[in-house]
């Protein structure tokens, strides 16, 4: 039962607007935010926790980390790591995992340009077969090539699809979770509830077509120097939004 092995995320108020379960496994879950608000150091805390062994009420398996602006930085990671190795053996007296076995299990891709991304999704397949415990994908960040450059804008879109149906396969025939950080974009006279609006507004990168290809989006922002996660739309669950912490270790309520 897919249920029994949540990737929590450290912060039980997010945990609780998947239903109590964390990030779910068999889904794509997309986080959008603005430049700091913490979606690196949520990929990064879901790569260390999707491996808290079973025997802690984990999931005890691996990450794939796939980095397009190379702001997976290790030694953040092993601080996080060692954060939570550290309130896990608090909690209980059950055999840990250490952090050098933890970072060793962070499978890591650089990406230089939307071809590698596509390439890499492609043969995820494959890789998936011979890391069969890998129950995490994060894909750090979505927008960031396809951003770039990109003036064919039907092209792109076809792409994005692509990718899309590849991961949405990946979902279905292994028993993980895809994890997309996106960016937010400037967009004018958007109809925000039932007025249209000249000022400019914050959505998520990528526009329309691709917002119906995850299965739950949460936008991350800040109000009052408060970080608050915001659950937009999701396949079964109800939409919310609580307030969450970046600290030293990690993620946090
Ligand atoms: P971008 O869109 O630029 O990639 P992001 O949403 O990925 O941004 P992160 O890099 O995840 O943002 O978050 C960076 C923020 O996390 C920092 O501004 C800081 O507030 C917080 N942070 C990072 N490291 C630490 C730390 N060691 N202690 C406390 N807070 C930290
Ligand atoms: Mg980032």
């Amino acid at each position: 039962d897919l249920d029994r092995c949540p990737i929590f995320t450290s912060c039980e108020a997010i945990d609780k607007l998947f239903g109590g379960h964390g990030v779910p496994i068999g889904k794509i879950t997309e986080f959008c935010g603005a430049p700091g608000i913490g979606k690196t150091q949520l990929g990064i805390q879901l790569s260390i926790n999707v491996q808290i062994p079973k025997n802690l009420s984990g999931p005890g398996g691996e990450a794939i980390y796939i980095d397009t602006e190379g702001s997976f930085i290790a030694q953040r990671a092993q601080e996080i790591a060692t954060a939570t190795v550290q309130s896990l053996s608090e909690k209980s007296t059950e055999p840990l995992i250490d952090v050098e076995t933890i970072l060793s299990r962070i499978h890591y891709f650089r990406i230089h340009d939307y071809i590698e991304l596509l390439a890499v999704v492609k043969i995820l397949d494959d890789y998936l077969k011979e890391h069969s415990n890998v129950k995490l994908v994060v894909i750090d960040s979505i927008a960031f090539h396809f951003r770039q450059n990109f003036s064919d804008m039907a092209l792109r879109t076809r792409l994005l699809n692509g990718l899309a149906q590849d991961l949405t396969k990946l979902v279905d025939s292994f028993e993980l979770a895809v994890v997309i950080l996106n960016q937010m974009t400037t967009k004018f006279g958007v109809n925000s509830g039932t007025i249209l609006t000249d000022k400019p507004v914050l959505v998520p990168a990528l526009g329309e077509s691709w917002s119906h290809q995850c299965n739950n989006r949460v936008i991350l922002y800040w109000r009052d120097d408060i970080r608050y996660a915001h659950l937009v739309k999701s396949s079964n669950l109800q939409e919310g939004t609580v307030p969450y912490k970046i600290t030293s270790q990690g993620v946090r309520d």
